[in-house]
């Protein structure tokens, strides 16, 4: 497989550490608001990555971080924690707040098909390894102490900026005097931060900096990254808007401190626009997944119209464009419900046989094309209207569909991972394993194996 690279602003060909494992960290939510379509389009993006990866044999395992604490309401390290903000304003006490969002944000993943990671980590249950990570920084000589928190210092990091391209002389040049004045440089950020007396926070911890305090936004995904993943990671996702500021303050930290390289490969995926603008709340144009559902739209008609744009383009929301998702998601949906009850093998000319290899080459040379799902999808369509048996069609969509999670095979969906047929091989057997029916248990046991499933048997 190719994947693009924003590290190095190439394609490149795909080569994890330690094959077939594959390490990947996902940036996660800021856990203050809901999620809106920007959002669900960026996890979108990396559960295509994860499923064609595990469509490609690799063997993925994926931690993805939760921020409860940390994140201010300024990139320059000013400003209030997102979180706190959003308790006071609510009147409730922040991990409230952060497992009522959070909860929010695994409904809109599940409402969309996407898989759930391997690790999840809250940033407030890995205090120690943040303390003991900016402890490492510390001894380093790479940090330096203001009068409201522990500094990385980036002029000591050889290659800072480098993800983004940052301009530091110009940085520094431009630089006007914000309400940080004892930054040394403009691009030193935060890694441990001192609570203010009259801030009163609901979370703060003791540290080696002082009794009061809490971390830095950055520092969290390095120290969890750290401890699952190890030094280096295979592959980093997020959004763009991470680029310049987070990723790279991420790997600045990270390299500090285990002296290897942080990321092999960074896939950033972009924005979403609604009707041409930029979703904020102020425009009133913050839609979430939940809006549209409420609206009566299919969420995997989203996930639909998602996958018709490549991850690394800008995409345009528009009504216009989900009704017209909605009609090729249904159109499609038909078809495969027809495909299925007409399924009866019958045997293939020569000519059908050549058709279907190409078309199930064409979805995977489209699929390792650095995750063209557009092209993918131009491959469903064509296989759609081909005149391959429908038994084929059907056999194709089950395999497509691990990959483009639109719900369109029996075994796509998380929550029923094992087809209903098999369901009812299984219970059958184990009646006939009740009655001591060794032999005929046997054969539907091998049934099933012929499909594709294991059976481990618990002995007692
Ligand atoms: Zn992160």
């Amino acid at each position: 497989m190719k994947l693009y690279n924003t590290l190095s602003r190439q394609v490149e060909e795909f080569a994890p550490i330690k094959p077939p494992r594959v390490g990947i960290y996902i940036c996660g939510p800021t856990v203050y608001d809901f999620a809106h379509l920007g959002h669900s389009r960026t996890y979108i993006n990396s559960d295509v990555l994860v499923r064609a990866l595990k469509w490609l044999d690799w063997e993925p395992y994926v931690v993805m971080n939760i921020t409860d604490v940390g994140h201010l309401t300024s990139q320059a390290d000013t400003g209030e924690d997102k979180l706190e903000k959003q308790a006071k304003k609510e009147a409730k006490p922040i991990l409230e707040i952060a497992k009522f969002y959070t909860e929010d944000f695994f409904k809109m993943r599940e409402q969309l098909n996407i898989l759930m990671p391997d690790k999840i980590t809250p940033a407030t249950q890995y205090i120690p390894e943040m303390i003991e990570l900016v402890k490492i920084l510390e001894q380093k000589g790479l940090t330096y102490k203001t009068s409201d928190g522990v500094y990385f210092n980036t002029s000591k990091f050889k290659d800072y900026g480098q993800l983004a391209r940052l301009d530091l002389a110009g940085m520094k040049e431009g630089w006007r005097v914000d309400k940080n004045p004892e930054k040394k440089h403009p691009a030193d950020f935060a890694l441990w931060k001192f609570a203010d007396p009259e801030e009163h926070r609901q979370l703060e911890w003791d540290s080696p900096w002082g009794k009061h305090s809490f971390p830095g936004w950055h520092i969290e995904c390095s120290a969890m990254s750290l401890k699952y993943l190890g030094p280096t990671l295979d592959i980093h996702t997020g959004g763009v808007d991470h680029i310049a500021i987070h990723h790279t303050n991420e790997i600045a930290q990270s390299e500090a401190a285990t002296g290897k390289p942080f990321v092999k490969y960074w896939f950033h995926s972009n924005f979403l626009d609604v009707s041409g603008e930029k979703m904020s709340k102020s425009l009133g144009n913050y839609i979430r997944t939940d809006d549209l559902i409420k609206k009566g739209y299919d969420p995997l008609a989203l996930r639909y119209l998602f996958l018709t744009g490549h991850y690394r383009t800008k995409m345009n929301f528009t009504y216009a464009a989900l009704d017209a998702a909605v009609e090729a998601y249904t159109k499609l949906k038909s078809m495969v419900a027809d495909w299925q009850g007409k399924r009866q093998r019958t045997q293939l000319s020569p000519e059908k046989l050549d058709k279907l290899q190409g078309l199930s080459l064409q979805f995977k040379t489209a699929v390792e094309a650095d995750l063209n799902l557009p092209q993918a999808l131009a491959a469903v369509w064509q296989m759609a209207k081909s005149n391959i048996p429908e038994q084929d069609k059907w056999e194709l969509i089950n395999d497509w569909d691990l990959v483009l999670g639109l719900g369109l095979g029996q075994i796509s969906s998380p929550k029923s991972q094992i087809p209903n047929n098999i369901k009812i091989l299984i219970n059958q057997r184990e009646n006939l394993r009740k009655n001591k029916q060794w032999a005929e248990a046997d054969k539907l046991r091998r049934q099933i194996v012929d499909k594709g499933y294991k059976i481990e048997d618990k002995h007692a």
